[in-house]
């Protein structure tokens, strides 16, 4: 399996090209004969820096969102447009959930910026997951990740509106992360892992069972911006040892 990212927050220096950077993730995955975009940051800079890579959106077998904020999925539209075909979008059931970000008495709209019925007209072709599922050979998309850890609590100024009509805390119940089960053991690519590190990294752990170890983390990880969480990790996983390569990409290794 090969994953190249196409969007995040920043480009290397001395690329030689000029890729666009935004707050935001996109991950195309190589394998078994496939290519797959997991995520597609918020804009068209997605298709721009697939150009520059030597890939076409028409290329693509599938796309796949981590979880409807808009950051991961504002790219759809751009490549669905570009492509000009269909293609199988895997999600969970609510992405398309109204969400929004609280600060003081703002509140701005997070979620996805595009209709769910603009996405189909341009060639979107909905393949809803929300358990454990093989979307190629060895590779998962994990569904829905139960939250266990009673640290991992999620960002309190991610807010929804609840079935009453009131606001409440937006726990990203759609987040989805990927699993491979590859020979040297369990890779968890994750978008925000809004679901918490602990909890995702054990669902895999859970679904890939025998592979009972993890050989890496791929994608963003929110759970580990906090010291606090990062000790929590290490002690529930005690086996790997944690090293943090950049901010928000983060090897481990046993
Ligand atoms: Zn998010």
């Amino acid at each position: 399996m090969k994953v190249t990212v196409i969007i995040d927050n920043a480009v290397p220096i001395g690329t030689g090209r000029p890729f666009l950077a935004e707050h935001g993730l996109s991950l195309l995955i190589e394998h078994a004969g496939k290519k797959v975009l997991y995520d597609t940051g918020q804009s068209s800079a997605v298709v721009s820096n697939l150009s520059l890579l030597g890939f076409r959106p028409a290329e693509l077998d599938m796309l796949v969102v981590s979880h409807g904020h808009y950051d991961h999925t504002g790219g759809i539209f751009h490549v669905l447009q570009h492509a000009r075909k269909k293609i199988p979008v895997y999600a969970h059931t609510k992405i398309f959930q109204a969400r929004y970000s609280v600060a003081g008495d703002q509140r701005r709209f997070i979620g996805i910026p595009h209709e769910k019925e603009v996405l189909t007209a341009l060639g979107a072709e909905w393949c809803f997951i929300n358990a454990p599922t093989e979307i190629i050979s060895g590779l998962w998309m994990s569904g829905h990740i139960p939250r266990n850890t009673e640290y991992e609590t999620g960002d309190p100024k991610l807010v929804t509106c609840a079935t009453d009509g009131d606001e409440c805390h937006d726990t990203i119940e759609d987040d989805t992360s990927l699993f491979y089960a590859g020979p040297r053991g369990l890779v968890v690519i994750g978008g925000c892992t809004h679901a918490g590190l602990v909890n995702t990294v054990r669902g895999g752990l859970r679904s890939q069972a025998p592979r009972d170890w993890l050989a890496g983390l791929v994608g963003r990880t929110w759970g580990l911006c906090r010291k606090s969480s990062r000790q929590k990790l290490s002690l529930s996983l005690p086996r790997l040892a944690l090293s943090l390569s950049r901010p928000i990409t983060v090897q481990v290794s046993r």
